[in-house]
């Protein structure tokens, strides 16, 4: 760990960027421990656990990006606003690759069943299960869906998140399906964090399979890209879901229209979705509870980030994915809450990376960059995930001046503060409220 570079780099550039100097719109101080990886694009092996450490920083912040970082005593700018974090660690904000939070009703009544014992096969016979969720959500105004995930949303941006990844996936037809797409856009629209939406092709009809695998790859999947409704494409591939054949014929109709590309893989059945997400070179394959030696190998010699999701693994009570022999392999592992009503009512990014050290067995640098630049790179960003110059001022306060008290506690302590492009995050009015000093 050392803080060379930062400050070093940062310094020079505001120099040269104003003769004497630099004035900036704010400056954040009060920063006992600055945390930051190194600077944008995944990291594997020995580079998962490496962190920058800076003590007593400031940050300056100029058109929502930082252009200026490093120790308080080497600052000699003056800016148009000071804000005093009061003597606390400051962490990059945290992205969140994997959600599903765009959806109408709640399954509370599954949980009851599945608690009393009720296989899921029952629950989903008497119309429980994901396609009660289809149901409620195509029966929900936009409004009222608009509504429910907004709270959710601002639930991962109150633990930490300023990047989010949203995805389709429980319209079904193509019309509902693109009406997902659209109401994310909204949400993005009306939201101070980052929303990144992907269209999923999440559940077969078992009626007309092969029609709707057509209108999917021949409507959806062209219509989405051409309308910049969606930037990436997701596939579960399952025994339940999508075959490795189907889902390769998906991805590159994907591919084709300019998608980056990602899958559900190895939840339950390793039959062949992280081989396939390896050999289309897809940007994450996400799951791999059931990931085993043969996969860690394919995935060691690709460059897909492994997404792992832990909440998955503590609803259902199945086995953790192998994060550890993961990160040993040299493959990068990225964290996400995979919200959903289903198998990972999560409502918080920190808590995902706090799961992973207990369940995944990841150390706390390790969660720390899974959380953020390796989810970052899952999502084909440069700009967020790390602190340093030209970086989105994309981050969050902790309560105290050591940061791993983010991934000690679970759900807490709290609470933090986050700020996206510089301006602090009012939790409740999802609007931006900027802090005077
Ligand atoms: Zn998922």
């Amino acid at each position: 760990m050392s803080a060379a570079g930062h400050g070093g780099a940062g310094a020079r550039r505001a120099r040269r960027g104003s003769a004497g100097a630099p004035s900036v719109e704010r400056l954040l101080t009060g920063i006992a421990q600055l945390v930051t990886p190194a600077g944008p694009g995944a990291k594997r092996g020995a580079q998962q656990s490496e962190l920058h450490v800076l003590e007593d920083a400031v940050i300056a912040v100029q058109d929502a990006k930082i252009s200026w970082l490093g120790p308080a005593s080497a600052w000699r700018g003056t800016a148009i606003e000071e804000v005093d974090l009061g003597g606390r660690a400051v962490v990059p904000g945290l992205v969140d690759p994997h959600t599903h939070l765009l959806w109408a009703g709640e399954r509370y009544d599954d949980l009851e069943d599945r608690l009393a014992g009720v296989p899921y096969q029952r629950i989903l016979a008497r119309g429980g299960g994901i396609r009660s969720t289809m149901r409620a959500t195509a029966a929900a105004g936009r409004d009222e869906l608009l509504r429910a995930s907004r709270r959710r949303l601002s639930d991962l941006v109150a633990s930490g998140a300023t990047t989010v990844e949203v995805k389709s996936g429980y319209g079904g037809s193509v019309e509902a399906e693109l009406e997902a797409l659209e109401a994310i856009a909204e949400l993005g629209a009306s939201s101070p964090v980052r929303i990144v939406a992907t269209l999923l092709v999440h559940v077969p009809d078992p009626e007309e399979r092969a029609t709707r695998l057509r209108e999917v790859r021949e409507l959806l999947i062209p219509e989405a890209a051409a309308r910049g409704l969606a930037s990436r494409l997701d596939v579960f591939v399952e025994r339940e879901a999508f075959s490795v054949a189907e889902a390769e014929q998906l991805l590159l109709a994907g591919r084709e229209h300019g998608l980056d590309l990602t899958l559900h893989a190895d939840q339950f059945n390793a039959i062949g979705g992280v081989e396939l997400a390896v050999r289309l070179r897809a940007r994450s394959v996400d799951h791999l509870e059931v990931s085993g030696v043969e996969q860690i190998d394919t995935l060691a010699q690709g460059d897909t980030v492994a997404t792992l999701l832990p909440g998955v693994s503590l609803e259902l009570g199945l086995p953790p994915a192998p994060g550890r022999a993961l990160i040993d392999a040299g493959v990068p592992v990225a964290l996400a809450s995979d919200l959903n009503p289903g198998s990972s009512p999560l409502y918080s990014t920190a808590l995902a990376m706090a799961l992973s050290l207990r369940l995944n067995r990841l150390r706390p640098a390790e969660a720390l960059v899974a959380g953020t630049v390796n989810a970052a790179a899952a999502l084909g960003l440069d700009d967020v995930g790390w602190l340093g110059v030209d970086a989105r001022a994309d981050l969050m306060v902790l309560p105290e001046a050591d940061w791993r008290a983010l991934v000690h506690g679970m759900g807490g302590p709290g609470p933090v503060e986050v700020y996206a492009g510089g301006v602090r995050v009012d939790r409740d009015a999802g609007a931006e409220t900027p802090r005077r000093s």
